[in-house]
């Protein structure tokens, strides 16, 4: 049977929707197997049901393999109901704001350390999703600085983290991917980025078949640019309104977070059903703009 879910846009619409475990089960029953059971390991469709568990255990009839919604998944070995965590998805693919552990645990009724390490998962999923996934045809990259405003000096403020904003453009010369990564402190020079930096973003985020790549590091940026840096911004603005200024350790995560939402809505393409199958695919290993190939990226 198919369902046609609606995108509920407050918490209330969220709850109103999916009010017990059942119905989040059935949800990612049908995310993770959209057209009936199939098994992992052989690829048979008819599986024996165990329901007396917490979670439905499938059982291969023809290979007898066991599995789960959950197994091999970020959820794998949690004790959290699936309620919880498909809440917290719901919240994480919110465009308006994001969530932090505090707000989460509050919501869910966990610990903070539980949801911080749910969270954490989630955003794992959605950075090994963007790992999978190169710039491609047209690309430019372009230096930019999250965090102290304004820094006249030439060494660099602790608090301040150069970045490479790149994005692959599509035929109207618009960004139709985006990705913000971190530079290492040790490829900047007083506030300089050494060729390092730019070759180590071409080999970890570029496809090698590119058509041209446009990189700017100087101090001046060029007028076409600024679609690019518009997000760098924006970034900034929202991990500051999520999370409260923080340290390096998380950053790319967070960064990541914020393109994965911008990327999904610049394809107009719902973000809570394409966070769920991120969040039910095996080992998350998946490439953005196909969360149904489960094939293992490099
Ligand atoms: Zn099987």
């Amino acid at each position: 049977m198919e369902t046609h879910y609606h995108l509920s846009s407050t918490l209330e619409q969220f709850q109103q929707q999916f009010p017990t475990e059942e119905a989040c089960i059935d949800y990612f029953f049908q995310t993770k197997w959209p057209s009936g059971f199939s098994c992992p390991h052989c690829g048979h469709s008819r599986a024996y049901i165990t329901s007396t568990r917490r979670l439905p255990l499938y059982e291969c009839l023809q290979c007898h393999h066991q599995t789960s919604l959950t197994a091999g998944t970020i959820m794998a070995g949690s004790r959290t109901s699936l309620h919880k965590w498909l809440t917290a998805i719901f919240l994480v693919s919110r465009t308006d704001q994001g969530t932090n552990a505090v707000a989460l645990s509050k919501i869910i009724s966990v610990t903070y350390k539980t949801a911080w390490l749910i969270l954490h998962k989630i955003r794992h999923a959605i950075s090994t999703a963007d790992q999978c996934t190169r710039l491609s045809g047209i690309v430019q990259v372009n230096s930019a600085v999250y965090g102290k405003p304004y820094n006249p000096y030439f060494r660099n403020h602790p608090q301040e983290h150069y970045l490479l904003a790149g994005s692959s453009l599509n035929i109207q010369g618009e960004p139709s991917y985006i990705k913000l990564k971190l530079v290492p402190k040790i490829h900047i020079k007083e506030k300089f980025f050494q060729r390092a930096a730019t070759l180590d973003f071409t080999q970890k985020h570029i496809e090698s078949q590119t058509s041209s790549i446009e990189f700017i590091t100087g101090r001046f940026s060029s007028k076409k640019f600024r679609a690019l840096l518009a997000f760098a911004a924006k970034a900034g603005k929202y991990i500051n309104n999520t999370f409260h200024g923080i340290g390096q350790k998380y950053l790319q995560h967070y960064l990541d977070e914020f393109c994965y939402k911008v990327n999904l809505t610049l394809h107009e393409a719902p973000i809570f059903q394409h966070l769920t199958h991120l969040c039910t695919a095996p080992h998350a290993k998946l490439n953005f703009f196909n969360p149904q190939n489960t094939r293992m990226c490099a």
